[in-house]
């Protein structure tokens, strides 16, 4: 048996999803120092857009001001979690997180005061806050309806030119598609993923921006599936332009999509570089607290690990990255068995009809927080005062509907760790 190597932090944070990485940035321009451990969870599904508020429920049309949509949520819903943090902490959250983003090399559109209306993988259009840099150009043509191409790949499945163009035909007409083969991949299935890393490559850039000439005629703007690089999709971008002397933009795929790796991989590169202890692919299996801190447990492949930290972050999620499990007696949270609110009984988790305009109880599921967003108790008390929480693991919301995923996240990491910076700090 190995001794277990132990890791002393000011923070720990459980989870690798956008809040996990969200509150590790936040605590590293705070100075905190700051241990993160995650499983992999839902980051690489996700569109790499940062939504805010989408989607209000109850009412049909979609939310272009999600400022104003946020504070009709404070007088509609003051539970939601979104409803507990001021706008303004909401507004720096968001420019901070696509700060760091843009220093790292990635770079987003900053939050701006409306959402921009932007391409789903099947040419519908979604409301969202903030975009990756590379796929800017898309919701901009669509405004100025202006003549674009929409080129595919043979072999890449879950993407269609034609499937694009068919939706969007009414609020573009001036959309066509071509497809063409990715160079080197004339055969067989080709993947977003690894058409990204081979166009890292100078040469591959060259025969592809060739195939785009040879199909896009007079048309000035092109749009691809999202696969332009893993680690510097910014500069593929301008690369692509220079060598074809068009606009270029990118859609996002069906998950698990580019945009998602690209988070995931930035963060486990960039965090440890700037000082974060990460320790990436791993489950806590226990969380322990005492009068000097707490411990949390794992193990990797060398053996156990234990990390004593003055302050947690719990931001492990929903079901899908198993912050909560769903049992046939009930909903758990799995590493501390806090108290989930959720519907009475299993029977009241779905309404009758799957698409039931006003959502299924069970997605609201989620642990309670007090207003320094520490979990609650079965009694209403803290937990520990040295637990706080963040992310989709929290109550009263139903991220999917609302279309705020990344919002939530966001804004609750941001304000966990200003709270846990106030613990730290002893004020
Ligand atoms: C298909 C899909 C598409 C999406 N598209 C969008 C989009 O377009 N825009 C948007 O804003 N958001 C989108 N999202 C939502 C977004 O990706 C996040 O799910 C959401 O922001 C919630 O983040 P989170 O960090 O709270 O939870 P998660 O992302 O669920 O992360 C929780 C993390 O905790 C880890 N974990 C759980 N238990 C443990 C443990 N014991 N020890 C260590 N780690 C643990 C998990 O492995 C995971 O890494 C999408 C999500 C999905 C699934």
């Amino acid at each position: 048996m190995n001794a277990p190597r132990h890791f002393t932090t000011q923070l720990a944070v459980i989870g690798s999803g956008i809040a996990g990485f969200a509150a590790s940035i936040f605590a590293l321009n705070r100075k905190i120092a700051t241990a993160q451990v995650g499983n992999t969870g839902a980051v690489a599904y996700t569109t790499g857009y940062l939504d805010l508020i989408g989607k209000r429920d109850g009412v049909a049309d979609v939310v272009t001001d999600p400022w104003q949509a946020l504070a009709s949520l404070r007088e509609t819903e003051p539970t939601h979690p979104l409803s507990r943090v001021a706008a303004d902490d909401i507004q720096r959250a968001f420019a901070e997180f696509t700060a760091f983003l843009g220093e790292c090399g990635l770079a987003y559109s900053a939050p701006g005061a409306v959402n921009i209306s932007a391409l789903t993988p099947v040419g519908t259009l979604k409301q969202t806050l903030c975009v990756p840099a590379t796929m800017a150009a898309g919701p901009h043509a669509l405004a100025a309806n202006a003549a674009c191409v929409i080129v595919d790949f043979r072999g890449l499945k879950g993407f269609s030119g034609v499937e694009v163009v068919a939706n969007l035909r009414q609020r573009w007409p001036r959309l066509t598609t071509q497809r063409i083969s990715f160079p080197g991949m004339e055969r067989g299935e080709v993947y977003p993923e690894v058409m990204a890393r081979a166009l890292e490559v100078p040469a591959i850039r060259e025969k592809l921006a060739e195939a785009l000439n040879g199909v896009a005629g007079s048309t000035s703007i092109i749009g691809l599936p999202a696969m332009l690089g893993m680690h510097r999709p910014d500069h593929v971008r301008a690369e692509l332009e220079r060598l074809t002397g068009r606009e270029i933009f990118e859609i996002p795929t069906m998950p698990p999509s580019v945009p998602g790796i690209r988070l995931r991989e930035l963060f486990q590169q960039v965090l440890p570089q700037k000082g974060v202890t990460l320790v990436p692919q791993q489950k806590v299996t226990s969380l322990s607290f005492g009068d000097d801190g707490a411990t949390l447990a794992l193990s990797d492949n060398f053996g156990p690990i234990r990390v004593h930290a003055q302050a947690v972050i719990l931001a492990t999620g929903r079901f899908l990255s198993g912050g909560l499990e769903a049992h046939p007696t009930g909903i758990r949270e799995h590493l501390l068995d806090l108290p989930v609110t959720q519907p009475a009984a299993r029977a009241d988790w779905y309404r009758a009809r799957y698409t039931d305009p006003r959502g299924h109880p069970i997605h609201r599921a989620g642990i309670e927080v007090d207003d320094s967003f520490r979990p609650l108790t079965s009694e209403g008390r803290r937990y520990h005062d040295r637990l706080f929480a963040a992310g989709v693991i929290l109550a009263h919301q139903d991220w999917i509907r609302g279309r705020s995923g990344a919002g939530i996240a966001i804004a609750t990491a941001f304000k966990a760790v200003t709270e846990a910076e106030r613990f730290l700090s002893g004020r």
